[in-house]
């Protein structure tokens, strides 16, 4: 297999590059100062200050239909989300949170797309997405949340736990159970939940890292059932083509090489100061690095093959977030001495030891939030090697 970038590939990294390129470093620390204000909450995935300038560049919303979206490859968004994190851009915007915006494209009423998509595109309209609940996240399909039709209104009662972004959406896109007869995938829906809406609460959850999550709270929330994405009862189809949609996503791998990067950078020509099991450990993160790229590319070939993607996707998701964890615990005891005799609270006089601190607490949930491992472990044991469910 060639997992070369086309010539066309190529010149579109190149373009893109080029682009990014233009935001100076003034630009770049003005969206950092913005996104470290945000504290514990900064786990919005991108200030907002950032997303504008890519509306600008015409970088947002890439591969989503036209005439919203530019129709981009997945490939292409590859591309994008390895540009922007290597040019120190806060997070991926291009990536996370947009696949709830492509299943609004393609599922939402076209008045609530007119109406929400420039909104979206201007940077003024967030959307959380609402799957997991107290009882329901490996196991999503027993959730409880319901939503009974009254009219052309649901009313939703129940809750969902772990909504990232959800203090600062103004949707949030859930599964709900809109068939009270139904079991497991059957009779669910999905629904855009205004978070201003009255019977709706939402709290605040701490998760290890300092990192805010939520839990939604909903008592007798009135949404109109114009708010449904797709055909009533038919949710889990339009939940399952949106997420293998994400297969590409890197989980941590990309900030891994961003930070690798800086680190060689760093050492460049000082390499004498390194001791030899550092060297080996630089050689063995290179390697495995590089093996989380390819398999986020093989996954996205297979996407663009029309090929079943989500094992690969699965793949590249259990061994990118595992391998961050690792390689941010090693870069911190690299870093060690910078690190650990700063004062709390201190301003950090070593930016990339004070950025390897940050990702080793925000890589700490990454192997749970998307999945579990052991449940991509199953999916690959199961649905990429059709082996039985185990007892
Ligand atoms: C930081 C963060 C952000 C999140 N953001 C969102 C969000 O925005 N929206 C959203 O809907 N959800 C979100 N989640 C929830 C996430 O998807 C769930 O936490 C995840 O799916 C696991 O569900 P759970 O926490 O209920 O754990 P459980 O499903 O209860 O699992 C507990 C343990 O049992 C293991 N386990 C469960 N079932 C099996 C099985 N069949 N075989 C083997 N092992 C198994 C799991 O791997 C895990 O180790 C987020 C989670 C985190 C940590």
């Amino acid at each position: 297999m060639d997992f070369s970038l086309s010539e066309d590939e190529q010149a579109y990294r190149d373009k893109v590059r080029q682009l990014v390129d233009d935001v100076d470093g003034a630009q770049m620390r003005a969206f950092w100062a913005e996104q470290h204000a945000l504290g514990g909450d900064r786990m919005f995935p991108w200030a907002l200050s950032a997303h504008k300038v890519l509306v600008e560049q015409g970088l947002i919303g890439l591969d989503w239909p036209a005439p919203w979206g530019k129709g981009a490859t997945s490939s292409e968004v590859f591309v994008v989300a390895e540009e922007l994190v290597a040019a120190g851009f806060p997070s991926s915007p291009v990536t996370s949170s947009h696949s709830l915006v492509r299943g609004l494209i393609s599922h939402g009423s076209p008045k609530i797309v007119e109406e929400q998509l420039p909104k979206v595109l201007a940077g003024d309209l967030r959307y959380a997405g609402g799957l997991s609940e107290p009882e329901a996240g490996s196991d999503l399909f027993a959730l409880r949340t319901t939503a009974v039709r009254h009219g052309d209104e649901y009313v939703v009662n129940g809750s969902k736990l772990w909504t990232s972004y959800a203090h600062e959406a103004q949707y949030i896109s859930t599964l709900v159970r809109t068939d009270p007869e139904s079991t497991r995938h059957r009779g669910l829906s999905m629904l855009l939940i205004p978070t201003d809406a009255p019977g709706m609460e939402i709290k605040p959850v701490w998760v290890v890292g300092g990192w805010r999550v939520n839990q939604c709270f909903f008592e007798d929330v009135r949404v109109p059932v114009s708010n449904r994405l797709g055909p009533e009862n038919e949710g889990a189809a339009i939940l399952s083509a949106g997420l293998s949609a994400e297969r590409s996503m890197s989980f941590g791998g990309t900030e891994s090489r961003l930070l690798l990067a800086r680190l060689l950078h760093r050492f460049a020509g000082a390499a004498d100061e390194l001791q030899d099991n550092d060297l080996e450990a630089i050689g063995r993160f290179v390697t495995k690095l590089e093996v989380e790229r390819l398999l986020n590319v093989a996954a996205n070939a297979k996407g663009i093959r029309g090929e079943e993607a989500s094992v690969a996707g699965s793949m590249g998701k259990v061994f990118g977030s595992e391998l961050a964890q690792e390689f941010a615990q090693w870069l911190n005891e690299l870093l060690a001495d910078s690190l650990y005799q700063r004062e709390w609270g201190a301003a950090a006089d070593d930016q990339l030891a004070a950025d390897a601190e940050w990702f080793v607490r925000g890589t700490v949930t990454v192997t749970v939030a998307g999945g579990t491992s052991e449940i991509q472990r199953n999916a690959i044991a199961q649905r990429g090697l059709g082996l039985p469910k185990g007892a």
